[in-house]
């Protein structure tokens, strides 16, 4: 069995201070495959102690060298993908298909914010006013289990272009993924301390990182009520804070799609990651005199939603990452069900003959309305509620009554109109007709979706501040 004892400071591995062990589970069978040591608090101020002397020469680095450390960071991670997706579907139990394009967009994250910086102006002089952008300092990173290789690489990109040292907290349930992913990125041979990495639980690690006076800026990905609580206790040091909080996305089907393209689409939206994502289109909106067809397509399609092992590529949905998780899911298909939802499509309990991991049947609830807890709550899981409306303005008040306002998706043939809705969604992002991207364009929430932006040239400013020189 795997064990891990270190942690990542000043360059090179170093044991534990923390005593606490925790058990990596594998979510296929619920058996116990790795066992870790939690950092403490001193490991998290020695982490950032390191991080502290580092950014006094890293933070006056000029843009060319934090370029070529954004290439270097780049090729070394290039060299780990399969190892990376290996350990991402042994850990987490992302399926094959996924799993892959998330570390590859995690890989490609060095490159688009190489890219970013070379087009974004550190400085500015106009009469006798000079700005300049600087670093904010060290920054604390913590980010969510449910895409690891892609956090971590995209946050620590950004705060390598802005010229910023890290400490990260990665989620202790991807302790396995993490050391692949270290052991990768110490490969680009960074400055000592320039990038460190404590894992622990975030009531204790992340806490720290949080309360500490040393660290300037905590970019966060997770859930709405951690998020809650870092801006609170942020305040007292007046943390600067990015936070990638949850979504109810919705993914409206104008009255005019083509629903052999569309439903297939909005599935894949929904059940992204095995429904494991901030992104998923969980609220599917259908036009109240297509629903038959809306249903019979759904049916057809959701055929194709194999449920198992997540190393075989021909499954669609693995498992949930934990017990915890899994029971949360259930309890969510539960609540669908005794609020008069009607279940289309899967329901509660496992699928058969996967009783030994933590796999959920994905499921579809038609005759949902908007104000059910199925339909306001983020489940995390893969369960997506089909909800009717008789006009475009109907669409457009039940896509944007929700207290999230991270990503949405508008379907349909006329491209004028369905820009057109997709201009009075309140999200930070809308996709039009499919599930494109751009590692350029901003990523974030509305509302309790979050606050700040990550990626392009909207993630490095995150961790920047503007500073004028007057003569
Ligand atoms: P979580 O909030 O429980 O944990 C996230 C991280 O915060 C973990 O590393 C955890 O250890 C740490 N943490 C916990 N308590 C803390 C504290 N008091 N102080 C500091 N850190 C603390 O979330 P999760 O269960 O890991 O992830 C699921 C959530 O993440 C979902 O709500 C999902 O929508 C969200 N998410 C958002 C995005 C996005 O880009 N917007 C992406 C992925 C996931």
């Amino acid at each position: 069995m795997t064990t891990i004892t270190t942690h990542y400071i000043n360059g090179e591995f170093i044991e534990s201070h923390g005593r606490e062990l925790m058990d990596i589970i594998k979510p296929t069978n619920g058996q116990v495959i790795a066992r870790v040591t939690l950092g403490d608090e001193e490991d998290t101020r020695r982490a950032i102690a390191a991080a502290k002397r580092a950014f006094s020469s890293f933070g006056r680095t000029t843009k060319d060298e934090r370029l070529r450390y954004l290439r270097q960071l780049h090729k070394a991670v290039s060299e780990h993908i399969d190892d990376l997706t290996a350990v991402m579907i042994e850990e987490y139990g992302g399926v094959a298909r996924f799993a892959r394009l998330i570390v590859e967009s995690g890989v490609s994250a060095f490159a688009a914010a190489e890219k970013a910086l070379q087009e974004l102006p550190l400085r500015e002089n106009w009469g006798k006013t000079t700005v300049t952008l600087e670093p904010v300092g060290v920054a604390g990173l913590i980010t969510a289990w449910n895409a690891n290789a892609l956090f971590i690489c995209l946050k620590l990109a950004s705060a390598i272009a802005a010229g910023c040292t890290v400490v990260l907290k990665p989620s202790e349930m991807s302790s396995l993924q993490t050391r692949a992913m270290v052991e990768a990125l110490h490969e680009a041979g960074l400055p000592k301390g320039v990038f460190n990495v404590v894992t622990g639980l975030g009531t204790v690690v992340g806490a720290e990182m949080v309360r500490n006076p040393d660290v300037a800026k905590i970019s966060f990905t997770g859930s709405v009520a951690v998020g809650e609580q870092i801006m609170r206790d942020g305040a007292a040091t007046m943390k600067r804070v990015t936070l990638e909080l949850g979504g109810k996305s919705p993914t409206i089907v104008l009255d005019d799609a083509v629903l052999d393209k569309a439903i297939p689409a909005a599935l894949i939206l929904a059940f992204l990651n095995s429904g494991q994502a901030c992104a998923a289109g969980t609220r599917l909106l259908v036009p109240k005199n297509r629903l038959a067809e809306v249903k019979r397509a759904i049916r057809d399609e959701m055929r194709n939603y194999t449920v198992g092992d997540p190393a075989d590529p021909n499954i669609m949905v693995g498992p949930m990452v934990s017990q915890k998780q899994y029971e949360r899911v259930e309890s969510y298909i539960r609540k669908g069900v005794e609020e008069g939802a009607e279940v289309l499509v899967g329901g509660e309990g496992r699928p058969k003959g996967l009783e030994a991991g933590f796999f959920v049947k994905p499921t579809v609830f038609v005759d949902v309305k908007n104000n059910m807890t199925i339909a306001q709550e983020e489940i995390f899981g893969p369960v997506l509620s089909v909800i009717t409306y008789d006009s475009e303005d109907e669409a457009i008040r039940i896509a944007n009554d929700s207290k999230y306002g991270l990503h949405s998706a508008v379907m349909g043939t006329d491209l004028q109109r369905a820009r057109r809705v997709a201009s009075h969604l309140r999200a930070g992002r809308v996709v039009i007709n499919n599930m494109s991207d751009d590692p350029q364009a901003p990523w974030g929430g509305f509302k309790y979706s979050g606050v700040g932006r990550e990626y392009g040239r909207y993630g490095i400013e995150a961790f920047l501040e503007p500073k004028a020189i007057l003569e």
